[in-house]
């Protein structure tokens, strides 16, 4: 077993991240003791969650400085304390922030970092990470030569962990490691975005692809008269069935690059190598073609449908279940069966 395994539990205002607690879980297979480290300000009650996930100790910073994330706070702090206590290993859920704060700390701490790996196994004390390259085409295996291994673990690939309610451990507060005024960035604002989900969360994803435009027999309105128009209102509307379909399962909409980038659906629904890589339970491609480039998105899904109209189409060699046919036909009627089957 490596020894003492840290993870950085990524939170927003108080409410972790689930692949914090993914992470806390996979700590607990590789490490003798796992430590949460837990930023923020009057958030002592996520040690409570750390513990049941399977953390035996928490390292509490809890100061104004550390209220809004902030690279610069995070990472000091967290590096200083590492200096400190020298873990084996320090896992963060590849999330934005995580990923952030694991660069900058590498700096810091003179060590590498292993992003958004899918595995990982304790090899005589040496943590081996699994990591998919070429667009998930190969798995390489990898190691850090240095303490510690900074290591950032892809959400939902290692299962969903089992909390245990009887669980608790030690809380050791930990002060901030850089004063407000030394501090170079101030958050001013959030702002809330409507409508927009977590793809990296979801458990199922309905996405489409260039496919969701081509209905013919939609008609637009009298008023939209440019070609271009007309195409990215059929696709619109064609995204309202997805949507319709994505609720039903509790899911969220996705999509290829070719439809974000002819205007369908916002960027922040893409999934694939310049898009988010997601790994659900259930991924439903809708009218995708299937390029290198987004399956390098999902290919880890547990679950893969595809509707297509060509049964040549790339993506049924990945799909465990294939459709060929319009998906104007089958969305509404799977859309139909489903919520005949689940209201009962
Ligand atoms: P198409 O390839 O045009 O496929 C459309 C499919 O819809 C076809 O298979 C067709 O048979 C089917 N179809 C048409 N009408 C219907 C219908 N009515 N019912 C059912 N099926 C229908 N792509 C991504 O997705 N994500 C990325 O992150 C990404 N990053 C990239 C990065 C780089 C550097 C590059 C070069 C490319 C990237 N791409 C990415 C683009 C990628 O190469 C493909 O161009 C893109 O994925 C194609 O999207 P698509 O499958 O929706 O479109």
């Amino acid at each position: 077993m490596a020894g003492n395994v840290w993870v950085y539990v990524d939170h927003f205002k108080g409410a972790a991240l689930p692949a914090s607690y993914e992470a806390i879980a996979a700590a607990k297979t590789v490490g003798s003791k796992v430590t949460a480290l837990i930023f923020g300000q009057g958030v002592d009650a996520l040690a409570q969650g750390a513990f049941h996930y399977g953390a035996d100790e928490v390292l509490l910073g809890d100061d104004a400085s550390l209220a809004d994330y902030r690279a610069e706070a995070y990472a000091s702090l967290l590096s200083k304390l590492a200096k400190e206590q020298q873990p084996d290993a320090v896992l963060f859920p590849t999330s934005t922030r995580g990923r952030e704060i694991a660069a900058m700390a590498a700096i810091d701490l003179d060590t590498g970092v292993l992003p958004d790996i899918t595995e990982i196994k304790d090899e005589g004390g040496t943590l081996a990470a699994i990591h998919p390259i070429y667009a998930g085409k190969l798995l390489s295996k990898v190691v850090v030569n240095a303490k510690p291994a900074l290591i950032t673990l892809r959400g939902r690939a290692f299962g969903k962990p089992v909390a245990d309610a009887s669980r608790s451990g030690t809380v050791t507060k930990v002060a901030a490691a850089v004063a407000e005024g030394d501090l170079q960035t101030k958050v001013v604002d959030y702002a809330t975005v409507e409508g927009r989900v977590s793809l990296a969360d979801a458990g199922v994803i309905v996405s489409g692809g260039r496919g969701v435009a081509n209905n013919p027999a939609l008609t637009p309105p009298a008023e939209i008269t440019d070609e271009k128009e007309k195409e990215i209102w059929r696709a619109q509307q064609g995204f309202i069935m997805i949507g319709e379909l994505a609720q039903a399962l509790n899911g969220a909409v996705g999509a290829s690059r070719a439809a974000v980038d002819a205007g369908y659906i916002p960027y922040a629904n893409q999934v694939g190598q310049t898009g988010k890589v997601v790994s659900p339970d259930l991924y439903i491609a809708l009218g995708i073609s299937g390029a290198i480039q987004h399956l390098a998105g999902m290919r880890t899904s547990k679950v893969i449908v595809a509707v297509n109209k060509d049964p040549d189409a790339p993506i049924f060699k990945l799909a465990r279940f294939g459709v060929v046919g319009d998906l104007y036909e089958i969305v509404p009627a799977l859309t139909k069966a489903l919520k005949e089957r689940l209201s009962k």
